[in-house]
């Protein structure tokens, strides 16, 4: 009897602890149903609208303990958007940071941002299914984040921006979106979600990756492989990171500053680039300067927050002729006593390059 009761005290548990998971990934994924839902009502959006894009930290944010990934489940199924459809992204974030959700209107270029409020996620599915959007949301905001609207209706950019409409996400997600809707490739936007926000630092990591592809191609997929000298780093390094696999913990990229004087030095130095063959041990390097300013792009003449958006519009139709922000400090060959060199941390790598 007493190992009987041993036993159904096990399956009790056993039953009851997934239960639990179940319970907990209804909660989110009626959250995110929830935000869609709103969201669309106040876009007049219906369902498999085209011209809508959704943007969250949902999957990264964590809530008293709680993954939200199965929020997406909800935003998908209330939409119709997913990653296949290139019309949902999740936009890295640390896990503590509360989870939001933001919506796009390409054809308006009306946008809502709504957070989510930890406390109101505690109860069950019921209480959250029952609860007013005011109090499940601890913001629910509106805005037009469209550029060319914004450079008419500076009053209304300076509200969203300096008031801090989407609670401190208004120039990662209107960066996003206006790229996006202008027909943004899924990879970069993808590689942008992971830099956080969309800038001509990170548009800069895709001008030079598909220079150095181009430069320097990858022609055997089973040895070779790209490795970043990221030096000095810059939002760059984030897109190269995703486009090339070329993460630091496998070796794959070697991130290092530079000091003022250092890149007074060097001029528009954007570090060392090598096609490396992990066969034979060797490599072919350059190393890249960029400069923001070879081309005379159209400028901005509002306010502040909205040069760096500008930017990443006026930036987009150069993605085929990046040579023109590109030079070649130098090209060389590398072997593993020199790649080595330029990965120690005694070391200088543009001094072992010999470029400084
Ligand atoms: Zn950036």
């Amino acid at each position: 009897m007493r190992i009987r009761s041993k036993v159904l005290a096990l399956l009790l548990l056993l039953a009851l602890v997934p239960g639990l998971a179940v319970a907990d990934s209804a909660i989110m994924e009626e959250l995110g149903s929830k935000a869609a839902k709103k969201a669309m009502q106040d876009l007049k959006m219906e369902k498999g609208d085209a011209d809508l894009l959704i943007l969250t930290n949902a999957g990264h944010a964590i809530v008293d303990g709680q993954t939200t990934q199965a929020a997406l489940k909800g935003l998908s199924a209330e939409s119709g958007n997913s990653i296949g459809d290139a019309n949902l992204f999740q936009v890295l974030r640390p896990h503590w940071k509360p989870v939001w959700f933001y919506f796009f209107d390409k054809a308006t270029g009306e946008a809502v941002f709504l957070q989510a409020d930890s406390q109101a996620l505690s109860g069950s599915q019921d209480d959250l299914g029952a609860l007013p959007e005011e109090k499940l949301f601890s913001k629910i905001s509106n805005a037009n984040v469209d550029i060319d609207y914004l450079r008419n209706n500076t009053d209304e950019g300076n509200a969203t921006f300096d008031g801090k409409a989407f609670n401190g996400n208004e120039f990662s997600l209107a960066g996003i979106s206006n790229v996006w809707a202008r027909g943004g490739a899924f990879d970069f936007i993808q590689a942008t979600c992971f830099h956080d926000h969309l800038c001509p630092g990170v548009t800069s990591g895709l001008f030079l990756a598909k220079y150095v592809e181009e430069k320097l191609p990858i022609n055997n997929i089973s040895a070779e492989s790209y490795k970043v000298i990221a030096c000095p780093n810059w939002c760059k390094d984030d897109l190269l990171q995703m486009r090339w696999d070329a993460t630091p913990g496998k070796s794959s990229m070697f991130v290092m500053a530079l000091t003022d004087a250092e890149k007074k030095a060097v001029p528009g130095i954007a570090g060392i680039y090598i096609r490396w063959n992990d066969t034979v041990k060797e490599g072919d390097a350059l190393a890249l300067g960029y400069n923001f300013s070879a081309v005379e792009l159209p400028q901005w003449t509002g306010p502040a927050w909205g040069s760096k958006l500008y930017q990443d519009i006026v930036l987009m139709p150069y993605v085929d002729t990046p040579e023109a922000f590109i030079t070649v400090l130098k090209e060389f060959k590398v072997d593993a006593a020199k790649l080595a060199q330029m990965q120690n941390a005694g070391m200088h790598p543009l001094k072992v390059a010999g470029v400084m």
